[in-house]
């Protein structure tokens, strides 16, 4: 019996638990490890934030994957790999060891504790779950009359989503405080890559909402002083351990891949989305852990022994749709933008109709589960 473990509960490893539903292997034992059954749709938080959608709506449903898939879907969470023993190592103390292996386990963010302030990090996605729910809960417990101050650490589309999306949400929770909302990066340019008209539709978005935005400014001490709320959203990085696993990995720590997402160093791991980086470094987004996975799938197959492996050709662009959390929505390709209502029922059909195709399995467990949003 050959083991595969799948390490992650990201975009791709639906698609291969999804794949595996469809025709199992025979002679295979799946397994996947994640923390949480639960996992959330990034193109969605935004909306989670503001209010639009609960938790649940916004999610795939490993559980449900991994028994449609005849996998086993360990709860516990990789916090050691050892390349050369091909083992890895759970925080419960328990040790998995494989034969081939797939890690897909998005990147994180280390933001610094701040006195007097809550710091919500947006990576990694499934730790945001709790820390929203818990800063809701503490400002719901101290309702005060003072002005409350948010401030995203980041000018990318993760900044500035999530800034509207929480000064929503806040203010539709607490209408009669006085809220003041800003943007802060050391960058000289926000949301860059975006369109120009898109960026500049997003600025209107960000002035109609009273929200500011400091661009060529370091996070410091004076910008911690004057927030209640920081909403850190700067560029993702690498987990820690993938530095210590043994296998290749570039100078911020990501796994080295090449084109058919094997790990350059151990050809039995294969690594894609958000942990992993080409030659030629891809953009952090999902759209990319998205695209990959059916290549996963493929090669993961072919490496089992069944069908012949392929490369992935990542899209030289790719269509950005961002919500403003007033129910509309910014779209970006190339150098073309548009914005409006519209745009975010569009997005909100497409984001919908990616997670059906993980809901087949889903409906039986779905009563049993809580949702606090
Ligand atoms: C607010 C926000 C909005 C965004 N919007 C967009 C968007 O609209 N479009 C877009 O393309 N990108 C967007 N992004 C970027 C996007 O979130 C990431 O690029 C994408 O989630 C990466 O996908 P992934 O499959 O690599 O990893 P993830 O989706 O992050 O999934 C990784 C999974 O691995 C699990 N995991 C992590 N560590 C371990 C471990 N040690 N052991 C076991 N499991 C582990 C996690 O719990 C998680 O389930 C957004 C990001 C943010 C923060």
């Amino acid at each position: 019996m050959k083991r595969l473990l799948l390490i992650g509960a990201g975009h791709a490893h639906a698609q291969v638990l999804k794949d595996w539903a469809r025709a199992p292997l025979p002679g295979v034992q799946l397994s996947i490890v994640s923390p949480h059954a639960l996992a959330p749709y990034s193109g969605m938080v935004p909306g989670w934030l503001a209010g639009h959608y609960s938790f649940n709506e916004i999610c795939i449903r490993f559980d449900a994957l991994a028994a449609a898939a005849g996998a086993r879907l360990v709860l516990d969470e990789l916090v050691g790999l050892d390349a050369e023993r091909q083992q890895v190592q759970l925080r419960s103390g328990a040790a998995l060891d494989y034969d081939w292996l797939s890690l897909n386990v998005g990147s994180t963010l280390t933001p610094p504790a701040v006195a007097g302030a809550r710091v919500l990090s947006l990576r990694p996605l499934g730790a945001l779950r709790l820390a929203w729910h818990e800063t809701l809960a503490e400002l719901a417990a101290n309702a005060s009359d003072q002005p409350l101050t948010v401030t995203a650490i980041g000018g990318g589309a993760a900044g500035v989503e999530a800034l509207l999306a929480v000064c929503h949400r806040l203010r539709a929770l607490q209408p009669t405080r006085a809220m003041h909302g800003g943007l802060v990066t050391r960058s000289t340019e926000l949301l860059p890559g975006l369109a120009p008209g898109a960026v500049r539709q997003l600025q209107r978005a960000l002035a109609r909402s009273g929200l500011s935005v400091q661009l060529g400014t370091e996070f410091d001490d004076a910008v911690a002083r004057s927030s209640d709320l920081l909403l850190w959203a700067t560029g993702a990085q690498a987990h820690g351990w993938q530095a210590g696993s043994g296998l290749a990995v570039s100078a911020a720590g990501f796994i080295r891949i090449d084109a058919g997402l094997r790990s350059v160093s151990h050809p039995q791991v294969f690594a894609v989305g958000d942990c992993a980086e080409w030659a030629n470094p891809l953009p952090k987004a999902g759209v990319y852990a998205v695209r990959m996975g059916p290549v996963l799938a493929r090669n993961l197959r072919a490496a089992l022994g069944a069908g012949s492996a392929t490369d992935y050709e990542p899209q030289h662009r790719f269509l950005a749709l961002l919500a403003t959390a007033d129910r509309r929505a910014v779209a970006s390709w190339g150098r073309w933008s548009l914005e409006g209502a519209w745009v975010w029922r569009w997005k909100d059909h497409i984001d919908r109709s990616f997670l059906r195709r993980f809901d087949i399995e889903a409906a039986a467990a779905s009563q049993s589960l809580e949702d606090p949003a």
